[in-house]
Formats: C-alpha cells, sequence, structure tokens
C-alpha cells in the first residue's frame, strides 16, 4: 500500500504568532497547490501561535497542515499550564508531537505517559506523532533497535488495532536532534524497518503497511531525497530546518 509521505516542521519554542503566520504564508505560498495532494506538509508550532495558524489556514483555505507538540493526558481539570486533546481539535490540530526526546529529557516524560498521550490524542481525533529513539550511549553499544521498538510497544499499550493506524511514528535518534548528525539512510531504514516489522508481529501486516513511519535528526534539503528514498521512510520531522521558510520549502519539495 502507497503511504502518503508527511514532512512536519517542529518549530519547538521558537516564533511568535506574528512570526508564526508571516512563516506559513511564505510556506503555504512558495509551494504550488497541486503539491500538496502529493506530499503532506504539516507545522507544529508552539499552542500560543495555533490561533493564529488556524484562521490563515481557514480563511485562505491552504492545503497545510497544524498541530501542537504536547498534549494533556486529561480532558480538563486542576492541571495548571496544560493544554488538553479537546482544545487542540477544537483549534483544527490535525498532529501533536508525543513523547518528543526533549520532553522526555526536560519533563521528565516516561513510557506509562507517553502511552496516556497517545490515548488523549486519539480520543480527540488528533494524530499522535509518536516520537522514539535511542541515545548515544544506546546505539554504541548496539542496542538501538531493542530500544527503539520497546518504546514504540509502550507508547501504544491498550490501543485498539484500528487506532494504531492513526499514529505516526517518527524515529529521532536523539544523537542526531538539532546536532548537524544525521543518521545514514541505511541506519534510518534499519530502525524504521524494525519498528514496522515490530508493528506487524503486534497488529498485523495491514495495520503495518498504513502507518507512516518518519525520520527526524537534522534533516535538511541536502538529505531529505535519500532519506524518503528508503522503503520504510515515509517523511520527516523536521526541527532546526523548519524555521526557514526558503529550507523548508525546499526541503519539502524534494521530499
Ligand atoms: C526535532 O526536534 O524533532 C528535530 C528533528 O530537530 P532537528 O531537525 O533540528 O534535528
Amino acid at each position: 500500500m502507497s503511504r502518503q509521505v508527511l514532512i512536519a516542521g517542529n518549530w519547538k519554542m521558537n516564533l511568535n504568532h506574528l512570526e508564526a503566520i508571516a512563516l506559513v504564508q511564505k510556506i503555504a505560498f512558495s509551494l504550488p497547490e497541486k503539491y500538496f495532494a502529493k506530499v503532506e506538509v504539516a507545522v507544529l508550532p508552539p499552542f500560543t501561535d495555533i490561533r493564529s495558524i488556524q484562521t490563515l489556514v481557514d480563511g485562505d483555505k491552504l492545503k497545510l497542515r497544524y498541530g501542537a507538540q504536547d498534549v494533556s493526558r486529561y480532558d480538563s481539570g486542576a492541571y495548571t499550564g496544560d493544554v488538553s486533546g479537546p482544545m487542540l481539535a477544537k483549534l483544527g490540530c490535525a498532529y501533536v508531537t508525543v513523547g518528543h526526546s526533549e520532553r522526555r529529557e526536560h519533563h521528565g516524560e516516561t513510557d506509562e505517559l507517553v502511552n496516556a498521550k497517545v490515548k488523549a490524542a486519539l480520543k480527540n481525533e488528533v494524530s499522535p506523532i509518536l516520537c522514539v529513539g535511542e541515545p548515544l550511549e544506546v546505539r554504541e553499544a548496539g542496542d538501538h533497535v531493542e530500544h527503539t521498538t520497546t518504546q514504540l510497544i509502550a507508547g501504544l499499550k491498550g490501543l485498539k488495532t484500528e487506532q494504531v493506524s492513526k499514529v505516526v511514528v517518527a524515529y529521532e535518534p536523539v544523537w542526531a536532534i538539532g546536532t548537524g548528525r544525521v543518521a545514514t539512510p541505511a541506519d534510518a531504514q534499519e530502525v524504521c524497518a524494525a519498528l514496522r516489522a515490530k508493528l506487524a508481529e503486534k497488529y498485523g501486516d495491514q495495520i503495518a503497511s498504513e502507518v507512516r513511519v518518519l525520520y527526524g535528526g537534522s534533516v535538511k534539503s541536502g538529505n531529505i531525497a535519500d532519506l524518503v528514498k528508503q522503503d520504510d521512510i515515509d517523511g520527516a520531522l523536521v526541527g532546526g530546518a523548519s524555521l526557514d521558510a526558503e529550507e523548508f520549502t525546499k526541503l519539502c519539495a524534494l521530499a
């Protein structure tokens, strides 16, 4: 089955809502409209930018998708500072990243919490982009496949089989994020193929063939083409390069 390529720009904690509007306009108007039928492009801004992007996308009927970088495990309540799945859904978010290594590291997010957030997103019809990936010492020990497939299974725990096809998996080796050190296409393919094989083992071949598996970690216009050529890589989660309109649209055009 053919899976539509997805390029998702993770803006992290960058750009206020005015800067967000300017960047989205540049991205949307630099790519020909027919391009968006081939490749799905999404931006994942900070929460404070989402309402402005929604207005822009709806008003101009842009084909660009958008989402968020985190979601609470709860729908509402006394959870100061958190943002819930129903709130993201109301803002038209298509995606939310869950379990990004920066949240695992700086916010102590465990596999159990990541799993609860995956469920919260799905319950609200927002597709989680479940991030998995090994730190450098795990790769050096040769345990990267075991590490990432274990994170995958933990993140999906308790989901119904049909829910799994709505999840996007992002393989992001921690040592490649924001470092300029991209995984080789063969190394990225090895892990993405192992993740898909694990999905097949747990949920069957059909589901495994539907789930999109992205690579993330220092993706740029200069390396995207070789990455998406790999059989099991269906696009990219892009950090730094997604903040530069020219570079990001070039990268999308080469995907
Ligand atoms: C990310 O934050 O998900 C990421 C892949 O960052 P970068 O592209 O900057 O390595």
